[in-house]
């Protein structure tokens, strides 16, 4: 164990764990942040050009602009640990935090910036051709595929609301979905069946990727006969869901039912005193790396002003 109790832990490394430690760093907390082993760096490590994060008149590639975050935070004086957090206890006013090697860390206050996972589709070639015409985020990338063949796959509302958005640039939608009927709302259904862009592929489901060094087709299996058929699409978007990292902190910090941690209105409070939570864990709406940045930020202004009394 440490002896010394530190000001502020952050848990996390994304757009929202960085942001935090670099504002928190810059009010001289001393910050430590959790930075994950080999997920260090948050979402954005996994892609190629990010277009959306203002600053960057030419784009920025993910891992790039993750690297001058950890470098802004570091610079201020931020401790950035590269290891998983395997346990916290947050119930007491000093909080205590576990790392994968047993080691206790102390703190008066701590955010939580886990972030959230995509659902992934599970196959082989899901990791290689992410960023590379697979997607987990239309809004994000929805702009490389214009006039392009595209699919996505889901059929609940955030699926629809993919197809919908991603029918602005593309030549053609194919909706993919196990079942014969989307689940989607009403509304958000009836208004994909009437965009003529957007077609469907029912009871199938994506049983390959196919493409070097880019996605340029998927094997679709009908989930009754079996029976595959090749589709030509140059991007992929999935779109079956999240899962937010509270893993570490249910039963602790209130969550919602999908796991989404909660937090008070419009701070970034959670149900405990003196801990914080931003980002995609709280997130199920925006989940852009801009937004987590900005709640990261308000985390740590969060924070600030609870370890010094302030109401
Ligand atoms: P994350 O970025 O997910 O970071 C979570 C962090 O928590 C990780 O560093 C992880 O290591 C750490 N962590 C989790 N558990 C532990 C633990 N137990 N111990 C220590 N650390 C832990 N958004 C855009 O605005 N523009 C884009 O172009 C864009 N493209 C995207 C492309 C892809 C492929 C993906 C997956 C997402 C994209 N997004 C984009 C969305 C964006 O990446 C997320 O909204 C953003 O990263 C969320 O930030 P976050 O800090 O909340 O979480």
């Amino acid at each position: 164990m440490t002896q010394q109790v530190h000001d502020l832990i952050i848990v996390g490394s994304g757009p929202a764990g960085y942001t935090a430690a670099v504002y928190a760093a810059r009010a001289n907390l001393a910050p430590v942040v959790f930075e994950g082993s080999v997920t260090a760096g948050g979402a954005l490590m996994n892609t190629t050009d990010v277009e959306n994060f203002p600053g960057f008149p030419d784009g920025i590639m993910g891992p790039d602009l993750m690297e001058n975050m950890r470098s802004q935070a570091e610079r201020f004086g931020a401790t950035l640990i590269r290891d998983d957090v395997e346990s916290l206890d947050l119930t007491g006013p000093i909080k205590e935090v576990t790392d994968s090697e047993g080691t206790l860390y102390r703190a008066r206050a701590v955010i939580l910036a886990m972030g959230s996972a995509y659902r992934e589709l599970g196959l082989t070639e899901e990791k290689r051709l992410s960023g590379h015409g697979v997607s987990w985020c239309a809004t994000c990338d929805g702009a490389f595929f214009r006039d392009q063949d595209i699919a996505v796959v889901g059929g609940g509302d955030s699926a629809v609301e993919e197809a919908t958005f991603l029918s602005r640039f593309a030549r053609s939608v194919t909706m993919v979905h196990r079942r014969d009927q989307l689940r989607a709302s009403k509304i958000m259904a009836e208004r994909a069946r009437n965009n003529p862009k957007i077609s469907f592929a029912w009871n199938s489901e994506v049983a390959q990727l196919h493409g070097e060094p880019k996605l340029s087709g998927v094997t679709l299996r009908d989930v009754q006969s079996g029976q595959t058929r090749e589709l030509g699409v140059t991007g992929l978007f999935v779109a079956i869901g999240h899962v937010p990292r509270s893993e570490l902190v249910i039963g602790q910090v209130d969550t919602d039912e999908s796991g989404y941690v909660l937090v008070d209105g419009r701070t970034t409070a959670t149900n405990l005193p003196g801990v914080f939570a931003c980002g995609d864990l709280v997130d199920h709406t925006y989940r852009q790396a801009i937004t987590a940045a900005g709640s990261g930020c308000a985390a740590s202004l969060d924070a600030e002003r609870f370890l010094a009394g302030i109401p």
